[in-house]
């Protein structure tokens, strides 16, 4: 059987970290079986959905590199789920309803105060045909609810969470359809799964109920429900459901200089068994992806880790993964002697010029004055060979008996005016043995 999964995000708002994480878990829950990924936007809110958010679903995906196989848009299939209902209106599935909002919260009030579970009534299924035709006449509009099975236990296998137990009694039947004829979530969902052959919904435990009520849907719609897993949330590094997680986003994350492979490191295996490590390879991501590996407690995200991992995958990053990003004329080579430095790619420029100068001359003691302007006549002699420092390092040691910092500190500030820095060796080449004596000598002077 081929593996499809799916993110279905609601376009009203952007996505945030937790969102994302539940897109790549299905990218790559696919990928690992050679599968289908698809995104469905879930717009039937009309009021609440707007098309920048669509856009920037599709942006934020593209940057992370999380390709769908395939789009679809709930407001584009209002057909498939007006069939679908009139099944279930036929069958007695779905039933017309009146009470408003205050009725409902009146109706859960007394219920609690009578230390019961807060379950509906099913009013609305003891009413008439007559009863409809009054209200009907009244200018009355029905909402609609799905009419739970009680007789029929809801049991199901969780990828994640294992053996999961629902009795239908204890729960209420829900609201699919407004008066105005608007459809919630619930019921287009469980059609499109359907609808796009699903075979592995994987999501938020915040959605664990509503696969309870999802699955008699699946059963009502005479469909084969697709396997369900749900993931514990992600929450802060303090632990908590922080507002801070639910609203950063991609825009804010690309500023911050994070490169989308580090994210998507992070995001792959936080919350698992599996250690977070700066892989940037996605088949090997994938390979390892393993619904057993993730725990059931929440899954900490923590910023911190998040540039620290962000790093050391600058640290690999190829030159032709960067070049768009560097300054003009800096190569592979002063990439790859300069990347080692770099917590975030746009630090680069700092690097490239003190690569290509000018810079500032440092103060320097007297002594090193000295040691330096040594430095410059026996770099001035030397021939410029393969390796510049080397020759350079050894012939300045040979003469002058300085070893370690006191060798190598005044060389690195006269040629960079920086204390610490890329691996001279590799920097040296760089800037060149004009520009090196030049360097040398005012600082010697
Ligand atoms: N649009 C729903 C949400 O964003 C989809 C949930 C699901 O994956 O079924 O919560």
């Amino acid at each position: 059987m081929t593996i499809t999964t799916r993110f279905a995000p609601s376009p009203t708002g952007n996505l945030h970290v937790g969102n994302i994480r539940t897109a790549l878990h299905n990218w790559l829950l696919a990928k690992k079986a050679g599968g289908r990924f698809l995104l469905r936007i879930d717009d039937t809110d009309v009021a609440r959905s707007r098309e920048e958010f669509v856009e920037g679903i599709r942006t934020d995906l593209a940057w992370l590199g999380i390709t769908a196989d395939g789009e679809e848009r709930q407001s584009a299939r209002f057909a498939l789920y007006e069939a679908e209902f009139q099944k279930l209106v036929s069958g007695g599935r779905v039933y017309r309803c009146y009470e408003s909002a205050q009725e409902l919260d009146l109706k859960r009030k007394v219920l609690l105060g009578r230390g019961m579970p807060p379950i509906y009534d099913r009013a609305g299924l003891a009413l008439s045909e007559a009863d409809h035709a009054a209200k009907a006449a009244a200018g009355e509009a029905p909402h609609w609810r799905f009419l739970l099975d009680h007789a029929r236990p809801i049991e199901w296998m969780d990828g994640v969470r294992g053996f999961q137990h629902f009795d239908p009694a204890q729960m209420s039947d829900p609201v699919v359809r407004r008066a105005d004829g608007s459809w919630l979530y619930m019921l287009p969902s469980a059609i499109d799964d359907v609808d796009m052959g699903i075979s592995d919904v994987l999501r938020g435990e915040d959605h664990v109920s509503n696969t309870a009520t999802q699955l008699q849907m699946f059963a009502a719609l005479g469909s084969d429900p697709p396997a369900f897993a749900h993931e514990a949330l992600l929450v802060g590094s303090e632990g908590k459901l922080s507002k801070r997680l639910g609203a950063l986003g991609m825009a804010e994350l690309r500023e911050a200089g994070i490169e989308p492979e580090a994210l998507v490191a992070l995001l792959a295996r936080l919350g698992t068994s599996q250690p977070v490590e700066a892989i940037t390879d996605r088949d090997a991501l994938a390979a390892a992806f393993d619904l057993a590996t993730f725990g059931r407690a929440p899954a900490r995200f923590d910023e911190a880790e998040l540039h620290r991992l962000n790093a050391q995958i600058v640290h690999r990053l190829p030159f032709a993964r960067v070049s768009h990003l560097l300054p003009p004329g800096m190569g592979e080579a002063a990439w790859e002697a300069i990347r080692p430095n770099l917590a975030h790619i746009s630090e680069a420029v700092d690097w490239w010029q003190v690569v290509t100068g000018p810079i500032v001359a440092p103060a320097l003691e007297a002594e090193d004055r000295a040691f330096i302007a040594k430095a410059a006549d026996l770099l001035d002699a030397q021939e410029w060979g393969e390796s510049p420092w080397q020759a350079l390092t050894h012939a300045l040691k040979e003469a002058t008996g300085r070893k370690g910092k006191p060798l190598f500190l005044p060389l690195r500030l006269a040629l960079t005016a920086q204390e610490h820095g890329p691996d001279m060796g590799a920097l040296l080449p760089l800037i060149g043995k004009n520009s090196a004596l030049d360097r040398l000598r005012a600082a010697a002077s």
